[in-house]
């Protein structure tokens, strides 16, 4: 969600004597008139600002950054690559092929950082891979942990800590841009240091903040991917409408008063293709 615009500084009222009842209610017509318009134009400079740079809001205190919508939108990006190797991000403008990152933008906008990878162990670490694939196993996306060789994929960061890109927050496990709609080629965040490298808090963790970058918000339901709430068994993305919030209930970003994660991803990438088909058992020719 966007940060509410900070306030002007207050107007400091002239120094002068009251000399009478109604010059004063004048004084206060005026004051408040200013006061308006410098609100005004506060925030005629922030959203001119946004939208000609994109830059970025204030994080969110949740685990999104919020980012301006595109004039033109893209498809969404149908690889999901978890990088559980170091690596080096830049501030910029989402593009995971080249190590750029608006979450990083926002967070740490004086130059690159490393991350140290997954610390786990290799078998958790396959098991992790299994766990995010099944999550999104029901759409038209496949998950990776090898580095993609053509550049529109997602980007998971795995490992580390909040605190390596600047953020201090340490409840925070994950990061992503948001902003309600698809971001092509975005860079997310799985603090998997944060979570004491444990499988499925990361895979959950992970499944949550690569839907924000297909443009998922919070749902209020404890067994969906999407929830804050306290987890009440295996998550998936439910295919189920709720209402959308972190600890209570909200409507949706965008307006809608519901939000089905597992249809809206459907919609986004669509189904996953059918298995293909088994060769038909041949049975040897009797003699
Ligand atoms: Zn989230």
């Amino acid at each position: 969600m966007p940060a509410a615009p900070r306030r002007p500084p207050p107007i400091p009222a002239p120094r002068r004597a009251p000399p009478r009842r109604r010059r004063w209610a004048w004084l206060g017509v005026l004051i408040g008139l200013l006061a308006t318009l410098a609100i005004g134009a506060y925030v005629g400079l922030v959203v001119v600002r946004r939208v000609e740079t994109g830059r970025w809001e204030m994080p969110d205190p949740a685990d999104v950054v919020t980012i301006v919508r595109p004039a033109k939108p893209r498809g969404p990006s149908r690889v999901i690559f978890l990088e559980g190797a170091p690596v080096t991000l830049s501030p910029g403008d989402d593009d995971a092929s080249r190590g750029l990152s608006s979450v990083l933008r926002a967070n740490h906008p004086d130059g690159p950082v490393t991350l140290p990878g997954w610390k786990g162990s290799k078998a958790s670490w396959k098991k992790l891979v299994t766990c995010v694939r099944k999550l999104f196993a029901p759409f038209d996306v496949e998950v990776t942990d090898q580095r993609p060789t053509t550049d529109d994929f997602i980007l998971v960061a795995v490992g580390g800590k909040p605190a390596d890109i600047g953020v201090e927050q340490k409840r925070i496990t994950g990061l992503a841009p948001f902003n309600g709609g698809i971001i092509p080629r975005a860079v997310v965040f799985g603090f998997a240091g944060a979570m004491s490298h444990k499988v499925t808090t990361t895979c959950e963790t992970i499944g949550m903040e690569v839907a924000h970058a297909y443009g998922l918000d919070h749902e209020y339901l404890c067994k969906d991917v999407m929830t804050y709430l306290a987890p009440c068994g295996a998550k998936s993305f439910v295919d189920k409408d709720v209402a959308c919030g972190e600890g209570k209930k909200r409507a949706c970003e965008g307006g809608a008063a519901t939000q089905n994660s597992y249809r809206r991803l459907l919609d986004a990438l669509g189904p996953a293709p059918p298995p293909p088909a088994k060769p038909k058992a041949t049975t040897p020719a009797k003699r």
